[in-house]
């Protein structure tokens, strides 16, 4: 569709950001038209049914949606109804599966011992060791759970992740993970919590209907034209893409996935089943049938997804934020900041660690005063 109408808003990538954005511009009577690279919306959201199965796959990794805030919540109901699913994360270290996060079960597990609640701290004290400012994510690990456990569960888990030594990374990235004194092991502690009950793909389908989508089409390939396509553009690709590498590629870690439908009504019990070992190529295993505990399912079958952590900065999934990127990113907010007609969004334009729900905040956020002026 290259016509010569001019719209308010072309919204670059069709992810959270870019279809709620898209959803509150249309809303408010603007013009909005949405152009994404890849051959389906929905960004790294996009999920699908594996063939006969009736198993809904997340393309590009488990999704579990969660947040405390309510106007969040509320907004993307409106676009979807969730099941009840509480997401739990299992992981196997030298052949033997322990809960996460680590919880007073991992511990007695761990060490074979059975402390109580009010024993833990003192227990995990005797093994944290002596670290008063911990400066990376092996250290802030450390001081919170000591060594041993630091060993067994995050320091191969992390090093598969991130592909470097956890010294490396930003304690930041660890305390996404709580430490738990209880045997409560839900995943996330957020006051609501669920899965889609047809997946994820039907929410963008629903958040862009009435608005023009054109897959396959790349905005940085004609990046003069598209921009006289509208009055401003919303931009959620990497920014380091979109300055054209002005000062250098940022790091990014991207996801291979291997889908692989089984024989068996239950392959592992779980929906997402973590390997800490180094050893182990995979970070883990997804199998998304039980991510639906209301479905009924064909006997006999399942989908597994293993999940392998490698660098292809072409295909972003992951922010690694070392320190030669935060530089490199102060100096591409810099030039954000100059774009007086583009916004810029989303975890690959903010270079942000966000969480499904983070997002949508934020695109509702922008949306609001944006809109609104
Ligand atoms: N992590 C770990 N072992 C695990 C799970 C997580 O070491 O079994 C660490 C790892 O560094 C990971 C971080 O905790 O990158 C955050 O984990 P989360 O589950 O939030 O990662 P995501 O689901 O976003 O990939």
């Amino acid at each position: 569709m290259r016509d010569g109408s001019i719209v308010d808003y072309l919204v670059v990538g069709s992810g959270l950001f870019g279809a709620v954005f898209s959803q509150q511009a249309k809303e408010a009577g603007r013009s909005v038209r949405m152009i994404e690279k890849r051959d389906h919306i929905g960004g790294n959201c996009f999920s699908y049914e594996f063939d006969d199965t009736n198993i809904t796959v997340h393309a590009y990794g488990t999704h579990i949606f969660h947040t405390s805030d309510p106007d969040i919540w509320n907004y993307v109901n409106r676009f979807t109804e969730f099941n009840r699913y509480q997401h739990r994360v299992l992981t196997t270290h030298r052949s033997k599966v322990y809960s996460m996060p680590i919880n007073l079960g991992t511990i007695n597990a761990f060490y074979g011992v059975n402390l109580r609640p009010n024993e833990v701290e003192s227990f995990l004290a005797s093994k944290r060791g002596d670290i008063a400012n911990p400066g990376n994510l092996e250290e802030k690990a450390i001081s919170l759970i000591g060594r041993d456990l630091y060993e067994a569960f995050i320091r191969g888990y992390t090093k598969k992740q991130w592909g470097c030594d956890p010294k490396l990374l930003p304690a930041s990235i660890i305390t996404r993970l709580p430490v738990r004194t209880s045997y409560h092991d839900s995943y996330f502690d957020d006051l609501y919590q669920g899965i889609p009950v047809g997946g994820y793909t039907p929410i963008f389908e629903r958040m862009l209907e009435g608005i023009p989508v054109e897959l396959r089409t790349d905005f940085l390939k004609d990046l003069g034209y598209w921009r006289s396509r509208a009055r401003k553009v919303v931009y959620t690709g990497p920014i380091d893409a979109y300055f054209e590498y002005e000062y250098g590629r940022l790091n990014w870690r991207s996801v291979r996935f291997e889908s692989e439908k089984v024989a068996s009504d239950d392959f592992q019990g779980t929906s997402v089943m973590n390997y800490a070992d180094d050893d182990v190529p995979f970070t883990r295993i997804n199998e998304p049938k039980h991510l639906h505990p209301e479905r009924k399912f064909p006997p006999g079958v399942s989908v597994v997804v293993r999940e392998y952590s490698l660098v292809d900065n072409d295909r972003p999934y992951y922010p690694v934020n070392f320190d030669e990127d935060k530089e490199k990113l102060a100096k591409y907010r810099d030039l954000q900041a100059q774009e007086k007609s583009t916004l810029f969004g989303g975890r690959l334009a903010q270079y942000r660690y966000y969480d499904m729900h983070q997002v949508i905040g934020s695109a509702l956020k922008v949306a609001k005063a944006e809109l609104s002026a």
